[in-house]
């Protein structure tokens, strides 16, 4: 039945309520008077009215990333990239400069290079394991910091309570991308962080079927700022994402739980294996960076690990194949076991040396456990590694 008039018939009486959030696609919100409308704007009475502004669907999210993160008012968009741009372009302006770690993410590190300086916002990378290296790029007009407190891939953990105190003696924004470590790990509200970020897409969400973001400030004003900045610029996510991100959301703290878990396994199975030079996970003793895990990630090493094969490249062509049990992806934080090979993707802009430099040859690969039973998943890069034994 086609109805005559346009407006919806309403939803069937019902004295139960669902126990899954409905999902709300609606773009435009109806009201019921221009008073009615003002007193909203005004903020009088809570409603939406253009989804671009906000829907249901982001503040179901956005409550329980804030519940997770301890915090109020955070804002969900459309993909970690786009918080990462509210943070850098909603909170600085020409003329400004920015310190970021020398390790983030890679488009993260590209917008440090590239168009932040064409809009005449100056950069400037540097270690944020070493505070004292991190404070020598700071200059009178530093207004903002962006780190992440796990660096990808070779998993150094950075000098947070350090760098904090630094930004807070300088008046400087802390930004802090908690992607990689996720709230179970580090709260960086309560480390003195001024902005935390994430990509949802990655572990919170966790099946690698949304791409959003998240991004709160603590601060009033500047949660206001970042929220227009938000809308003006259309970072507005979709409701359908934010609804898949919820249910994926439910399980997150069982999921990071069991993938940390196989992660540690791995790690140890991995370092008695011939043909494996090196392998890097933040609690294991031969890490550079142990004492950390314990002080700032509160011992829990995440889901992240990488090592590297002797035998270059032959020897990681061979491991991908054999290894078919898991994904040759480059993302992270899915159901599912991932491998990156970062002089082939993430890294690949770089020359050999400076990839050298920072520890990543061509044997190099950075794993994402995912929630398989820990046996079949050895057993699979058992495969590998005989192949790349094989191949060198
Ligand atoms: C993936 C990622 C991003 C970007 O998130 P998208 O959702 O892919 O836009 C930012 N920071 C880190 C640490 C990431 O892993």
């Amino acid at each position: 039945m086609k109805p005559t008039l346009m407006r919806p018939v309403g939803l069937p009486a019902s004295s139960s309520t669902p126990v899954v959030t409905p999902l709300m696609p609606s773009v435009v919100y109806a009201s019921d008077t221009p008073d009615g409308l003002d007193a909203q704007y005004e903020g009088r009475v809570a409603g939406y009215t253009y989804a671009r502004e906000g829907h249901p669907n982001a503040d179901v999210l956005a409550r329980r990333i804030d519940a997770l993160e301890g915090c109020e008012g955070g804002i969900v968009t459309g993909s970690g990239m786009a918080a990462v741009s509210a943070a850098l372009l909603g909170l600085c302006k020409a003329g400004d400069h920015v310190v970021g770690g020398d390790q983030l993410y890679g488009r993260s590190l590209r917008m440090m290079k590239d168009d932040l300086p064409r809009l005449g916002i100056a950069t400037s990378l540097a270690d944020p394991t070493d505070v004292a290296a991190f404070a020598a790029a700071f200059r009178p007009e530093t207004r903002l910091a962006l780190i992440e407190v796990v660096s990808n891939p070779t998993l150094r953990i950075a000098d947070l309570d350090g760098i904090a105190a630094l930004c807070r003696e300088r008046g400087v924004l802390l930004v802090v991308d908690n992607t990689f470590t996720t709230p179970t790990a580090i709260r960086p509200f309560e480390r003195g962080a001024d902005v935390v970020l994430h990509s949802v897409t990655k572990l919170l969400s966790g099946h690698s079927d949304v791409m959003l973001g998240w991004i709160a400030a603590q601060d009033e004003r500047l949660s206001k700022q970042l929220y227009d900045f938000v809308v003006t610029t259309g970072m507005t996510p979709s409701p359908f994402d934010c609804w898949l991100a919820e249910r994926g959301l439910m399980s997150f703290d069982l999921r990071f739980e069991r993938a940390q878990a196989t992660a540690r396994t791995l790690g140890d199975f991995l370092a008695g294996q011939a043909g494996v030079t090196r392998v890097l996970y933040p609690t294991r003793d031969d890490h550079p960076d142990r004492a950390r895990a314990q002080s700032v990630l509160r011992g829990m090493g995440g889901n992240m690990l990488s090592f590297e094969l002797e035998g270059g490249r032959a020897a990681a062509n061979a491991f991908t194949v054999a290894a078919s049990g898991v994904a040759f992806a480059p993302t992270l934080g899915d159901v599912g076991t991932t491998l990156s090979h970062p002089a082939s993707s993430s890294h690949r802009a770089l020359t050999p040396e400076a990839r050298a430099a920072i520890g990543i040859s061509e044997g190099f690969f950075r794993v994402s456990v995912g929630l398989e039973a820990p046996d079949a998943l050895i057993a699979t890069i058992k495969d590998g590694l005989r192949a790349a034994r094989a191949a060198k």
